[in-house]
């Protein structure tokens, strides 16, 4: 996979197409998995790293249904210009290995918790080989205020 060193926000193109993407998972996936099935649908999932060692199951599912596991870090944490490197790393890598334990392939693409982008978080997602995906800032569904 080629890795541009900017974040993917929009990708031009002349087709009718949007992606889906859901962050912060495993936790309401089952049902978000209907709806994808449904609608035969597939989507990108940002999981947190902890929450896969917790729901293993969910992870297998979303991958035997077509469905991308990407990278959310391990713990959610906000990252700012501050933080080290490292730190944002060990962040990037723990979630790795927890998403390797379960479906036994390296995610590509990352997304930071709250979209933050600095020159350190380049440093760490190019040391760990992600590609960091944003999303459409300026079509905000606001659903993050509504989570039910
Ligand atoms: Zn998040």
């Amino acid at each position: 996979m080629r890795i541009f060193c900017y974040p993917i926000i929009v990708m031009p193109t002349d087709e009718k197409i949007i992606a889906l993407t859901f962050d912060d998972g495993p936790t309401d996936t089952p049902e978000i998995l209907k709806f994808l099935r449904i609608y035969e649908a597939k989507a990108t999932f940002f999981v947190i790293g902890k929450r896969v060692e917790e729901y293993p199951d969910l992870i297998k599912r979303e991958i035997i249904e077509g469905h991308e596991i990407a990278n959310h870090t391990y713990s959610h944490r906000y990252f700012n210009k501050k933080m080290p490197v490292d730190r944002i790393e060990d962040e990037i890598l723990k979630a790795e290995q927890m998403i390797l334990n379960v479906t036994g392939e390296k995610p590509n693409l990352f997304r930071p918790p709250g979209g933050y982008y600095g020159e350190n978080l380049v440093d760490a997602t190019k040391k760990s080989r992600y590609q960091v995906v944003m999303w459409s800032w300026h079509q905000d569904t606001e659903n993050w205020d509504t989570p039910d």
